[in-house]
């Protein structure tokens, strides 16, 4: 990242050394750019809903459109309160963010100095290691287990005093495995005072696992004083182009990342929309029911394909390959025929893709892709 002219030379500072701008999920219009045509183009890549955003929602935006000339109430009142109403934490818990990868940016800010360490297992969310290594603080990727779960004794080895933040991926993206109550509990309670647990549950409102835990109801609401559980509007809500993220956490926490944060971290519609969204559990719960067979069936294409997702309990499935076929050959073939799949080497998963739950008719479109690219792709690697 060095630029020089005659007038003006630009090196970005050292910690930015190796990095490069987020690769986001390919967007539709992308790849109607790179293919043209006018078939359909079905994504299935960036772990979205296939629904739009709740009716009460897309009322609360249209109100919120006149008075956009006014700034946002910076601090959030209503929201926080609302879910403080909902999470029985207290305001002062409560953290909000331009999406919940905001709030693991605003937290490395606040956090981290040069030096400090963060440990999370890998393959992992992506945001984990770039928002560490944003402010010179070091990432600790530890390995899953065998079953592509994390590794939370192995995690434990790595605590060490200059360990400040631990990130758990409940249930991880990209592989979809979530780590049960007992294990959850014991892994806090056997971490030193000075170390943050971050439970990330993006996913949360689709697991319908058994023992699958909630972080707030349990771990913050039993007292554990040291943990923050984060959630996202991105996902079942169907509010990603929104970014609304939100968390529960020590109060202390939760005033360093206001500190450290934008004046206007949300902006008025995302506040207005997430507010009236909270308001829709039934439809809540239909989503959760359409995303669990939805899964179920797409696992089970998958597999009469020839392939070997992991079982996975959001709303999305992870594919680990063979034979030399990589995640990105996966994905770019299947670019072509009109269907976005992620490819996960950014996620420490080379060999691998992840695809996310659509509509019965996108995941039709999906595996028909996938049944007609697979023979090339293998013949090609080999
Ligand atoms: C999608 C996701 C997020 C956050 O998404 P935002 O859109 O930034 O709210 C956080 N963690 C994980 C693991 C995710 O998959």
């Amino acid at each position: 990242m060095t630029s020089t002219n005659e007038r003006f030379t630009f090196q970005a500072k050292r910690e930015l050394q190796g990095l490069v701008p987020y690769e986001a999920g390919l967007s539709v219009e992308a790849l109607r750019r790179e293919i043209g045509g006018d078939g359909p183009i079905v994504k299935l890549g960036s772990n979205e809903g296939p629904w739009g955003p709740l009716p009460a929602a897309v009322e609360a935006i249209r109100d919120q459109v006149a008075g956009l000339n006014r700034y946002p109430d910076g601090a959030f009142f209503d929201l926080k309160d609302d879910l403080a109403v909902i999470t029985g934490a207290a305001r002062e818990q409560i953290v909000l963010g331009n999406g919940a990868d905001s709030i693991l940016i605003n937290l490395s800010l606040a956090l981290l100095a040069p030096g400090d360490e963060v440990i999370f297992g890998w393959p992992s969310f992506i945001t984990y290691p770039l928002s560490v290594r944003k402010v010179g603080a070091v990432p600790v990727a530890v390995p899953l287990d065998a079953d592509y779960r994390y590794d939370l004794d192995a995690m434990l080895a790595r605590v060490s005093d200059r360990t400040r933040c631990v990130y758990v991926c409940n249930p991880n993206n990209p592989t979809g495995t979530y780590v049960d109550r007992d294990r959850l509990r014991a892994f806090v309670d056997a971490l030193p005072e000075h170390v943050l647990c971050v439970v990330d549950e993006a996913y949360h409102e689709y697991v319908t696992a058994p023992g699958y835990p909630d972080g707030i109801a349990e771990l913050i609401a039993e007292g554990r004083p040291s943990v923050m559980v984060l959630r996202t509007m991105s996902k079942i809500y169907g509010l990603a182009g929104l970014r609304v993220g939100w968390g529960v956490g020590p109060a202390e926490v939760v005033r360093a990342i206001d500190t450290v944060r934008g004046p206007f971290e949300m902006n008025a519609l995302a506040n207005a929309a997430a507010r009236a969204s909270l308001t829709e559990r039934a439809l809540l719960a239909e989503r959760v029911a359409s995303n669990e067979s939805g899964r179920v069936a797409l696992a089970a294409a998958l597999r009469e394909v020839g392939l070997t997702p992991i079982d996975g309990v959001g709303n999305f499935l992870c594919v680990p390959l063979t034979d030399g076929v990589t995640g990105r050959a996966v994905a770019e073939r299947m670019q072509r025929e009109g269907v976005i799949v992620r490819p996960l080497d950014g996620f420490g998963m080379p060999d691998g893709f992840r695809i996310t739950v659509g509509t019965p008719a996108e995941n039709e479109i999906a595996v028909d892709a996938m049944r007609s690219v697979l023979p090339e792709l293998l013949r090609n690697a080999n």
